[in-house]
């Protein structure tokens, strides 16, 4: 009898969606794997089959596409910051990827996989014998949640730095899966609930993000940790001013999703941000305080609505 196959590269999305279809047992998607294998160290992560799609070259380039820029998900964050289309277009996707982890980790992490990388939290991040240790929470199949000692929510962070640039400028993604492919605002992926953080099937395959020209818009984008590299985000905002008007606010790692804040420049713009803070569902799972991430909050926006000159 043969052992059933742990590895399979993919030719093409057709392929790696066939061989996901096909396996009974978990299986992940590869592609930067710097999310993932972590994961899988830490037994956070139980797939029994990795399904490499790093060399479907249908994921890769960054081109002008009609009336958007469509960013292949295999772009590394490296090749964002430095892309001519990026930087011209769009310096804040330039400026995001910049600040996810370090230099070598992002040669290698691409963009796709960012949007998907997995919710974190100070008592899930661990590894097994520490969390077997300090007892398992809901995330990992326990009782209750050890940040809140409640059994029903999870708060795990929502940490994608770039998705939060993104969701800033209207981005939305094409993803392909059995029944074909669909285009989709990048922001109706994310569920709120920490334990399962999005709604895409498991099957499906992000093929490219598409990012709308024309938007003329500025944004600030700020990201909150101890140390200005390799930290995971504590807090990240993005505040999108368009020449029209409209104002977005975008947060991340305050919400096991990304909260998303519209308005206009004729609102009052303290009751904006008052908003803003109170949607946010900050927990003690992080390295600074709750309090201290909540009071954040309304510090970056404040400074984000002065640098933008709207207060
Ligand atoms: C030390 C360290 C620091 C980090 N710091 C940060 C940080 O500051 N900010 C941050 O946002 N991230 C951070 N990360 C997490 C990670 O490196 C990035 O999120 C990275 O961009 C993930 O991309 P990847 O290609 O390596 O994803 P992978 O690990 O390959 O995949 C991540 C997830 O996405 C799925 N996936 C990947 N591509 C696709 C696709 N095209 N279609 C469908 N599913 C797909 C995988 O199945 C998996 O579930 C850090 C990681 C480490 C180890
Ligand atoms: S927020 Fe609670 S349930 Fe979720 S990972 Fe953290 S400790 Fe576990």
């Amino acid at each position: 009898m043969t052992s059933p196959k742990t590895y399979i590269k993919a030719a093409s999305v057709t392929q790696a969606i066939s061989c996901a279809t096909g396996h009974t047992g978990n299986f992940r998607y590869l592609a930067g794997g710097t999310d993932v294998m972590v994961n899988k160290f830490q037994g956070n992560d139980e797939a029994s089959l990795l399904i490499d799609i790093s060399e479907i070259s249908d994921l890769k380039g960054i081109a002008i596409n009609d009336s958007f820029v469509r960013i292949g998900a295999l772009t590394s964050l490296e090749e964002l910051i430095v892309h001519p289309l990026v930087t011209r277009y769009f310096p804040v996707m330039a400026e995001a990827a910049k600040s996810v982890a370090s230099p070598i980790i992002r040669k290698t992490a691409t963009l796709g996989g960012n949007l998907l990388c997995e919710n974190r939290c100070s008592f899930y991040n661990q590894s097994e014998w520490w969390r077997d240790a300090a007892g398992h929470c809901l995330k990992c199949d326990g009782p209750i949640c050890l940040a809140t000692g409640g059994n029903k929510n999870c708060f795990s962070k929502f940490v994608s730095d770039t998705a939060v640039a993104l969701i800033g400028l209207n981005a939305s993604i094409e993803v392909a899966d059995n029944d074909g492919v669909v285009v989709i605002p990048l922001e109706i992926i994310y569920t709120g609930d920490g334990i399962n953080p999005r709604r895409l099937s498991k099957t499906a395959i992000i093929n490219a993000i598409l990012l709308p020209l024309g938007e003329d818009c500025r944004t600030i984008y700020k990201k909150l940790r101890k140390r200005e590299t390799l930290d995971f985000t504590s807090l990240t905002s993005a505040v999108s001013f368009h020449n029209d008007g409209r104002i977005r606010i975008v947060l991340g790692g305050v919400h096991a999703q990304p909260v998303i804040v519209d308005g206009s420049v004729t609102d009052d713009l303290p009751y904006l941000i008052s908003r803003a803070v109170s949607t946010t569902r900050i927990v003690d799972n992080d390295t600074y305080s709750r309090t201290y991430r909540k009071e954040m909050v309304g510090v970056f926006l404040n400074r984000s609505f002065k640098e933008l000159q709207l207060i």
